[in-house]
């Protein structure tokens, strides 16, 4: 019997069930998702749970308009990023899901015209259906800086405020602190070409959150072509727009980037 069958339609109104072939979602959705109930295919519900306990996640939702072979599709690349991401920060798999408070889905949500977001409240990385590829290391860099269970009303990051000073925290922000220092100042106090080149853009692309978001994410796809785990569902083939520090900016990052990481994953 097909789980088509087996999982009639009065569960999902008026969606096409049989066309998309749907069984039962993992149950522990969070708040405000669409995700559908019914689902089929080759990923049985055991496999479903033993993903999320490998990484510690509190769940994985899939849309309502995600059909049964982009859905294996999309299990398939998460499982294997998330290994790669574990294996590129030097953490344990079971870190990955801070203690089982995110959780991740694919097309379920949307916001405007976003490929992905991460939702601060519900530590919640969501990827749509038809652009979210390549954008979970961005999502995940915001998941380390609100750092699931700490209830503070600005990430240590800085949130969306776009001012740079010297050092000014201490702790976690420091970190950051130290993170925009070696991306934003040269040694003499000047500004560096990316620093000056994103005052060319709008406040979006200046806010502190989101250049700590671009600069993990082309960290990691820097460290993913270093250790020959590339893979463009976590970070994307490139980046070479100003938006993103380049290689040797990296490189001087690198060992905050590595100290945030210590302190906020699995944590
Ligand atoms: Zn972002």
């Amino acid at each position: 019997m097909s789980n088509a069958q087996r999982f009639p339609n009065r569960f999902v109104g008026r969606m096409p069930v049989p066309e998309l072939g749907k069984v039962v979602d993992h149950p522990r959705n969070k708040p405000g998702s669409r995700a559908d109930q019914h689902w089929g295919g080759l990923t049985t519900p055991e496999q479903m749970n033993k993903f999320i306990s490998k990484f510690s996640l509190h769940s994985i939702e899939f849309g309502n308009w995600v059909r049964t072979g982009e859905r294996e599709e999309a299990f398939e690349n998460y499982n294997q990023a998330l290994a790669d991401l574990a294996y590129i920060m030097n953490v344990p798999q079971k870190d990955i899901g801070f203690n089982g408070k995110l959780s991740v889905s694919f097309g379920s949500r949307g916001r405007g015209t976003a490929l992905a977001t991460y939702y601060p409240g519900i530590h919640h990385i969501n990827l749509t259906k038809t652009k979210g590829a390549g954008s979970l290391a961005h999502e995940y860099g915001h998941a380390i800086d609100f750092f699931p269970g700490r209830k503070q009303a600005t990430p240590p990051s800085g949130g969306r405020s776009t001012i740079f000073v010297r050092r000014s925290h201490s702790g976690i922000a420091g970190l950051f602190d130290d993170v925009f220092q070696a991306l934003l100042f040269n040694k003499d106090g000047s500004r560096t070409a990316f620093a000056k080149g994103l005052g060319g853009y709008s406040k979006y692309w200046r806010r502190r959150e989101e250049i700590w978001a671009r600069t993990f994410e082309a960290w990691v796809g820097w460290q993913a072509r270093k250790k020959g785990r590339q893979s463009f569902f976590l970070h994307s083939r490139r980046y070479k727009s100003k938006v993103y520090p380049d290689q040797r900016l990296l490189e001087k990052a690198d060992p905050y980037i590595r100290q945030i990481i210590t302190r906020m994953v699995g944590r």
